[in-house]
């Protein structure tokens, strides 16, 4: 039986050896110590797995990401510094200028300038429908050019609940992955792979921190949007990375790997948006109480709810 989300909040992303450190380690170091420049190269050609500089991959980040992934019951995760970053990395991971992207129209207001402005200056154009569209107007919205949809689960500030199931329906029908940003509801309350997303995202700034204390992001790929049967779509993904050796992400990581290998190897490589590992483990901590929290908060919104629907002076 797959863990509960419970279970998934303390014990995800790190499982301690006999003898080891019981709650998970630090590693504040910028790099990695080796004993012949052979080993570090092959690490580097991503010929081997593992560590050499933080920028890149930290074992304290991959183990919340780890842990983030299992709660949305994805294939791979990556940490990024904020929840911008990570919207962004998520979209321009398969989109570049001449692009277009389809996004719900209710969607934190940050991401609505990112997606409208700055990514309009990077020459990716954009169409809004609204979260609540039909299938013909979501339909009508798609360009030959298009390369994803993008959506809020529970949109902030709105409020307003995605259809999941219909966006990703119309999303693959049109051959391109459903992105959507799971930071108000988190995994705890709802899990959009299960509904059919391809790609989650998160501020993990709120519920997921839940301190206060850290700004943060995560990414999460759900493994299962099949990048070859749609090659022409997405060459950054399907053919050789002349910036990493050739390496075809699709082929050589598979769909359970490509996504987040590029966007770790490309554009955390050239944009260096690394979360730091102090905050990596502060995320962990909240983590460790998310599934009694988010309960909380549910039951102070229902409270709430359930006291203005009687108050005489509330239509
Ligand atoms: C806050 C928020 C973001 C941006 O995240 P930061 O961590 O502030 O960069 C993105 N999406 C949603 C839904 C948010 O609430």
């Amino acid at each position: 039986m797959a863990p509960q989300i419970e279970t998934i909040c303390v014990q995800g992303g790190y499982r301690p050896k006999n003898g080891e450190p019981r709650q998970l380690p630090i590693y504040q170091s910028t790099t990695w110590k080796f004993d012949t420049s052979e080993h570090m190269g092959k690490l580097f050609d991503l010929e081997e797995a593992g560590y050499f500089y933080t920028r890149l991959q930290n074992p304290t980040n991959d183990a919340v990401a780890a842990k983030i992934a299992e709660m949305e019951g994805g294939s791979a995760g990556m940490l990024t510094s904020s929840g911008q970053a990570a919207n962004f990395f998520a979209m321009f991971n398969i989109c570049g200028c001449g692009d277009h992207i389809v996004s719900s129209s209710e969607i934190y207001g940050g991401t609505y300038n990112l997606i409208a402005h700055t990514m309009a200056r990077m020459g990716i154009e954009s169409t809004f429908v609204a979260p609540n569209a039909s299938e013909e107007e979501i339909d009508a919205a798609f360009k030959p050019n298009t390369k994803c949809v993008f959506g809020e689960t529970i949109a902030n500030p709105a409020l307003s609940v995605l259809d999941i199931e219909l966006f990703a329906k119309v999303a693959h029908k049109h051959g391109v992955p459903l992105i959507v940003d799971n930071t108000f509801p988190t995994p705890v309350n709802c899990r959009p792979i299960e509904w059919g997303a391809d790609i989650v995202t998160h501020s993990t700034t709120k519920y997921m921190d839940g301190h206060g204390a850290g700004v943060g992001g995560c990414i999460v790929d759900s493994g299962k949007f099949d990048w070859m049967a749609h090659a022409d779509k997405f060459p950054g993904l399907t053919t050789p990375d002349e910036s990493y050796h050739g390496v075809v992400y699709a082929e050589k990581f598979g769909l359970g790997g490509a996504f987040i290998t590029k966007a770790t190897a490309q554009l955390m490589r050239d944009f260096g948006s690394i979360q730091s590992p102090q905050n990596a483990f502060l995320l962990n901590m909240g983590l460790e109480s998310l599934h009694l929290r988010i309960a909380a908060h549910s039951q102070n919104g229902l409270g709430m709810a359930r006291h203005l629907s009687e108050h005489p002076k509330v239509a």
